[in-house]
This record gives C-alpha cells, structure tokens and sequence, in this order.
C-alpha cells in the first residue's frame, strides 16, 4: 500500500467523511483541493490543475483557491448544485507539533447558503426535507437557514410534495436513504433539486422542546430530521431557527405545478425570468423582506374569508391615506433586511457596518408605528400597538458603534470613545503619543537647525528621523542611530523616539484587541434581540406587502373584490393585469365576465390572436389577487371563493421535458378532472389540438360533459372545435361566447371583444372576400357553408345520449371508383400537387 505524506493522509482521513462534497482543505493562504476533486474542480472553476509531491511515486493531482477570494469560487460551485466542505487549520500552525489539526467548519450545500450572489434580496434560499411514511402520506418542512424561517405540513402523495417543492423553488431536499429510486427518478424527472440524505431522526436536545410540541410523531420525525442535517452541516448553534409553523394544504387555493406557470405568477415561462410574472407587476415592495412575503401570499392565496376582508380593507385604507402611505414608504425604504440579518448575527458574521445598518432600521421603526398609529383602521392600530421597536438595542448601538466603521472587525475604529473606560484610556495613551511626535519635529528642527527635517513612519522601521544627505553635517554626534540609508536622505532613531514608538504601539494594539473582544461582546448582545427582531421584521414585511397592494391598486386604477356565497361571479369591464401593463390601458379592451350556477361552463369560439386565452388568464389572475388581498383589475368585481385554479393553456413545449406536448395536455387535464370540486375554477385553452381532429374533438366534448354532469366547476373552455358550440343546447350550464371582429377599411379586426354566442363561422369567407376572390366563387363557398352547417343540427336533437353523432358530418360516404387518368391527367395532378398553397395569393 501506498504511504502518502501526513498531511495527504489527514486530507484523505477527512475527505471520506465527505464523499459527495468538494473538500476545500486549508493550507495556509490557499484551500487546496487534491485527487479527483482537484481534477472537477479545475474543470467547473476554470482554474490550473497542478500536482504535487504526496509521499507516493506519483505526483498528486492539486488545485487550489486564494483564501480572500474563495467566496466566488464557492458559489460558483453551489449554483451548480454542488456542495463544498470547508476545512480550516484549527490550531496555530507555529505551536502545532507534526501536522496541523484541521476540521470541516461548515458545509455549504445549495440549500444552505447563508451568503453571497446567490440569495438575491427578494427570494427565499430553501432546504427541504420529506419523510415517506408506510401509510402513503409524506412529512415535508422546509426551512431558510438566512432568514431562520421554518413550515411543515403532511401531504397525501408525491405529487403534493413536488408541487410544495415548486410552489417555494426549493433547492435542496433531505431524505433517508430508504427514498426509492422510483421516487427519485420521479422527483427528478419533474424538479431539478440537490438530494441529500440524512438519517438520524433523533430529536437534538438543543430543540427537544420546540420538536416535542409538535406532538404528532410523523412531524417531529420528518422535523428531527432537517434538524439533524442542519446542526451536522452547519456545526454551530443555530439560535435563529424560528419555531415551526405547520401549515396545512387546504388553508389556501391550491394552483398545481402546471398551473402556475402556465399563469405565469412568479416567473415567466418563455424567459423563467421574474419581468412579465404578476409578482413582476405586483411588487411595489420597498424591503426585501416585504419583497419575499409577497412572493410567499401570491403562492398561497387564502381561503378563509374573514382573512382576505382584512387584508382588503388594509389595502383600501392605505389607498384613501395617500400621504401616510407616501410617508410610510419612504421610511420603509430605510428599513434594512432585519430576516437575515438576524440569521447572520446567529451565524456571527455580522461586521459593524450591518450593525450601523440594524441602527438605522430600527430608528426608522417609532415613525412607522406613528404612521401606522394613525390609520382609521382596527387592525393597523393593533398593528402599531404590537410593533417593538428594540430601543435598548438602538441605544447600545448608537453608545459603541462609529457610524461609519471599516468592514474589517480586526483592525479597530469600530466602537465610540466613551464606551468602555479601559479602551478610552489605551486611546488615550495612543494619541498622546502621537501628538508627542508631531511636536517632536519642530523641537528637532530648532536643535539641529535643519528645515527640512523630517518625522515619519513605516511598517517596518516605525517612526524615523528623516535628515537629506546635504544636511547631514548639521547632526550632532552621539544622539542619532542610524536605521535606513536611502538615495538622497538618511534615517535615524533616537532613544526617546524608540520609547514613545513602543508605548504607542502597545497602546494601539491593546486597544485593537479591546475593540475586537467589545465588538463580538456586542455581537453576543444583539444575539438576545433576534426572537424581537424577527418578530418585527415580520409585522414590517406584513405591512409592506400592504401598502404594496394599495399602490399597485392605486396605480391601476384597480377595484376592491366582493365576494359571493352563492358561486356568482360579476367582472366589469375587467381586465388582464399583466398584459394592460404591458400594452398600455388606453390599447387595452376590457371584458366583462357573468357566470352563475346557469352560466358555469363558458365555450370560448373566436380565430387565433383574438384574445381567449387573455380572457380565460385574466379570470384567474383577478381570482388570485382577490384572494390574495389585492385589489382586483376592474371596475366591479364579485367573486366566489375558489379552492382550486386548474388550467391548460396553450403551447407547453417546453413544460415538462421528456414528455410529448399531447401527453402534458392529458396530464395536465386529468390533474383538474380528478380534483376539481363545484368551487373550483377550470381553465381549458384548446384542449384536444394536439392529436386528430377526430380524437381531439371526441376528448374534448366528454371532458366538457363530465365537467358540466360530475363537477360543477366554472370552466372557461375555449377552442377552435366550431361543432362543439352545439353542444349549448343540451347541456344547460354551458353558454356560448366569443370574441368579436369587425370589417375595418378592407380588413377584418379582431375587438377583443367578448360576446355571447358562437363566434361568425363565415369570418374565414369574409376575409376571401376582402381580397377580392371572384364574386361567383364567394357566393359558392357561403352555399357550401350552409349546407354544412345545416347538417351537424340533424343530429343534434340528441347530442347528449350519442355525444359523438354530430361528428358524422366527416366521415366519408364511400365513393365509387373513379375511372384511371390520362397522362396529361396525371401531369396536371403532378403539377398541381407540387404547389405551395401557402405562399400563394387567391389569385394565382
Ligand atoms: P388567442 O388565445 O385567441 O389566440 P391571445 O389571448 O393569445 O389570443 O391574444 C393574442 C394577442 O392579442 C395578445 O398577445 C394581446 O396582445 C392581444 N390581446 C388579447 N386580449 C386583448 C385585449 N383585451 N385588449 C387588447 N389586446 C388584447
């Protein structure tokens, strides 16, 4: 067997207690990774892969990081979903005896990442965890290690954990090692997320209390276990963890996986990317925590009704206080990420600036609570009543901290003179010295008589007597010490001098040291405020959502929601935000919407590009804001309570990978087809074009019946199925509208319009008629289209008993053979055969 050097062998010994992590091992100013982590690393990082003498024949395969600037590299390394272990020396490398001792500190994993680009202001950075339970049911928490946030509930099936997992944007997730590869294979094939193991479900004692009061065994195991995890990776306290709060599902509206995106409520589904979501339009926020709970209600809009009317009456009253509201703003935008920062002083790695920053936040905070105070509104008044703004903590930090310290919290010039008497007295000392010196210039200037005398300092020598060497002569015999020659000047120490220089370095590094053990003193300190702190950060990110809502409600000219008991829905002249947003409002053609237990399933008929899907989005964009507490795009909105958003909305090929668009279709459909209740809302964009239009159309019209006989959703169905507008006169919950067009200087132009009633079938003949097609072939083409049209009502008397019958109208009589073609036939079939319809005009 090979035998590597000491430290080869400490590195090896430590690497296989982290085989999936890369091992950044400390070596003096660098974190050296070595054999195969050296190898990937080189290769992820795009630094030199070098080697170096192990103790074996060969050489060691060797790469490495500056210790100052390894926070990049980390990171790079984590957004691609890698973990990194840090090993630091753990004993002075001078008094060590044989290698130095050296420890992983902390390992860092995607969900874990307590700083750096990656945890943008406005997001959440979430671990996870699940627990499959033999009874089927899944335990799933999930914590943010920044902001110390933690939720748990229980869920029926892996489709529920994975729609969790989607709705936060978890990045990692920790299960036991007996999570199946099945369910593995599942997982990752719908959600791209780190898998981390861990088993030890053992309840840490520094948690036994908040676990234990879960009380359901499935919580606390599924709980114990994040814990354990955290507390292995993390290797410190933990003391900002908040306690856990256990949600369950049906507390708020479910909106499947697909559904979100397809409604693009947080990020868009061409460019994933925030601009063009409805947390894009919705966020006036002007803290990141505020900007974090917004993206939390909009993924969770509520159910309970007595909820909703008091955020909603929240958001009008900061609607009708213009100038508090204005003023409320303004000081929030002074309020600081108090979430993190608590997570950080936890952590202790806060410096003395984000301390500076804490001040300034909460001296923002009596303002805010007197704004607040002064709302004509019950629930703001509480609001303020319960607000905390800290003041011990502002005066501690207001009497130690400079108000603009230097980051680093080891070279001083961080606490106030007049904070601790010991440290005063070291100043003191200190600057004495130095204006001993400053004065000693001009004493040696008239003793020597040399003008140009100088007095200065540098790291290496300490203070000096700077003399030119033209001067030299001047200098009297004895007293000087000479210390440095330069080109043209020479330097010299005194006695005095030296003594000075020692009592003012001993000073000055005593009371760095001071500074340093007052300021992590301090630290310790505001480490009691977090529970406070994170108690306030939450009632200033509550209220920050709110005013958000009145300004974006304001902005847009957006209206308060009513609610219906009895399923009734009425929107006047309502619209879609995002997309009047974007357009502009004069552009912009508002719709109304009626739907009630008569009028539940809506069969959308209009040509593409004429705004359906616009119109079915905006119903369940105006839902959602309702119940999220916001004012809703409209002139008049009344609204039922909806449990469940479904939808399936046009092109979806680049949903779900791997699988074909026809196949997301049905999936996406059964999803709503099998949990739908009457309070739900459906939306179906075309359901049924992605196979035959025999198929299609078959698919279409039973999913519409099901809907109307088994489920009693309101359902917006649009679809380009003409036939299926018969389908109005047998089934009586279902209405026919469509989207208007007009003739416009020869072109037809679609309104946007909806109307009740099947769209014009004819439109397609109008616009051959635009163009000038011969008189005679137009009049042909509107026969032919009666007669069409005359046949499908043949069949409908009965469309419900034989749903398929009025299909009839394609199936082909069997034709009588024709007789075989000439040659010159068979040409002009050639010919004709060969053209491209679609790029010729009528007329050719
Ligand atoms: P469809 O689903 O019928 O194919 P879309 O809903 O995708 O049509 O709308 C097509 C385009 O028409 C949209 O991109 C939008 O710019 C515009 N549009 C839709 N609805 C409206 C409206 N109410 N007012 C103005 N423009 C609209």
């Amino acid at each position: 067997m090979a035998t590597y050097t000491p430290m080869i062998q400490q590195y090896l010994d430590i690497k296989a207690q982290y085989p999936d992590a890369f091992l950044f091992f400390r070596l003096g100013d660098f974190y050296e990774m070595f054999f195969d982590d050296a190898i990937k690393a080189a290769q992820e990082l795009e630094i030199t892969l070098t080697s170096r003498d192990g103790g074996t024949e060969e050489r060691v395969p060797m790469c490495g990081v500056p210790y100052h600037s390894a926070q990049g590299y980390i990171e790079q390394l984590i957004e691609k979903g890698y973990k990194v272990a840090i090993c630091e020396q753990v004993e002075d490398p001078k008094t060590a005896k044989g290698v130095v001792r050296r420890e992983v500190v902390q390992l860092i994993t995607p969900g874990t990442v307590m700083e750096g680009k990656r945890l943008l202001d406005k997001e959440n950075n979430y671990l996870a965890t699940m627990t499959a339970f033999d009874d089927g049911t899944y335990g799933f928490a999930y914590t943010d290690l920044s902001t110390g946030e933690n939720r748990m509930t229980m869920l029926a099936s892996l489709e529920e954990v994975i729609n969790e997992m989607y709705s936060i944007g978890a990045r990692e997730i920790v299960v036991s090692s007996a999570f199946s590869d099945d369910m593995y294979e599942k997982l990752k094939e719908r959600y791209d997320v780190t898998v981390s193991y861990e088993e030890d479900v053992t309840i840490p004692d520094m948690f036994y209390a908040a676990v234990h009061s879960l009380g359901q065994e499935k919580l606390q195991i599924t709980f114990a276990r994040l814990l354990n995890y955290l507390l292995k990776t993390q290797k410190r306290s933990l003391d900002h963890l908040q306690p856990v709060q256990v949600y369950q599902v049906d507390q708020y509206m479910k909106i499947d996986v697909y559904s979100k995106r397809n409604l693009e409520l947080t990020e868009t589904i061409r460019t994933k990317g925030r601009k063009g979501s409805l947390l894009w339009l919705l966020d006036e926020t002007m803290t990141a925590m505020g900007g974090r709970l917004l993206k939390q209600w909009i993924d969770r809009p509520l159910l309970n009704h007595e909820k909703i009317e008091r955020r909603l009456n929240m958001v009008e009253t900061l609607i009708n206080h213009y100038f508090e509201r204005q003023e409320l703003r303004e000081l929030l935008r002074n309020v600081y990420d108090l979430e993190r920062l608590a997570g950080r002083v936890a952590f202790g790695n806060v410096n003395a600036r984000d301390l500076i920053q804490l001040k300034k936040s909460l001296k923002q905070v009596p303002d805010i609570q007197a704004v607040v105070e002064k709302l004509d509104n019950e629930d703001a008044k509480q609001l303020a009543r319960t607000i905390d703004p800290c003041s011990e903590l502002v005066d501690l930090l207001e009497r130690a901290i400079h108000d603009n310290p230097p980051l680093s919290v080891k070279e001083g010039g961080i606490i106030k003179d007049g904070y601790h008497e010991m440290l005063d007295r070291f100043r003191d000392a200190s600057r004495n010295g130095k204006s001993w010196i400053a004065q000693l210039e001009n004493q040696e200037r008239e003793l020597t008589g040399i003008k140009s005398l100088k007095i200065g300092y540098n790291r290496v020598f300490g203070y000096y007597i700077e003399v030119t060497k033209a001067n030299l002569h001047l200098l009297p015999e004895g007293r000087y010490e000479r210390k440095q020659t330069l080109a043209n000047a020479e330097r010299f120490i005194t006695q005095e001098l030296k003594e000075k220089e020692a009592l003012i370095l001993e000073a000055e590094e005593k009371s760095i040291e001071l500074e340093y053990q007052l300021f992590v003193d301090i630290r310790e300190q505001v480490k009691q405020f977090i529970p406070r702190l994170q108690k306030l950060a939450k009632l200033i990110s509550h209220l920050d959502v709110l005013q958000c809502f009145a300004t974006v409600s304001e902005e847009n000219r957006y209206t308060k929601p009513r609610f219906s008991e009895n399923r009734e829905m009425v929107l006047k002249n309502g619209r879609h935000p995002v997309v009047e947003k974007v357009l502009g409002a004069q552009v912009y053609v508002p719709n109304d919407c009626f739907m009630n237990g008569e009028r539940e399933i809506l069969l959308i008929t209009g040509p593409n590009m004429s705004g359906k899907s616009t119109y079915m989005r905006q119903i369940a964009l105006t839902a959602i804001m309702a119940q999220i507490g916001c004012f809703v795009p409209a002139d008049e909105a009344i609204l039922p309570i909806f449990d469940q958003v479904f939808t399936r909305i046009g092109a979806a090929d680049d949903l779900v990978s791997g699988q074909s668009t026809f196949m997301v279709e049905m999936l996406e459909a059964r999803n709503a087809i099998v949990h739908a209740t009457q309070n739900s809302l459906i939306l179906f964009d075309e359901i049924g074009r992605g196979t035959s239009t025999y198929d299609g159309m078959a698919l279409a019209q039973a999913m519409i019946e099901y809907i109307h006989d088994k489920i009693g959703a309101k359902t917006l169905f649009s679809t380009h199925y003409h036939e299926l507008t018969v389908l109005e006169q047998s089934l009586w919950k279902l209405k026919n509208v469509h989207v208007s067009a007009v003739e416009e200087n020869g072109k037809v132009v679609f309104l946007h319009k909806i109307e009740d009633g099947p769209a014009d079938q004819s439109y397609g003949i109008h616009v051959a008629e635009l163009a000038e097609l011969p008189r005679e072939l137009i009049q042909r083409a509107q026969a032919i289209l009666a007669e069409l049209e005359q046949q499908p009502n043949e069949a409908q008397h009965n469309v419900k008993s034989e749903p398929f019958e009025q299909l009839s109208m394609f199936i082909e009589e069997p034709k009588p053979k024709a007789p075989p073609l000439s040659k010159k036939e068979k040409r002009a079939l050639q010919a004709l055969q060969s053209l491209n319809l679609l790029e010729m005009t009528p007329l050719e």
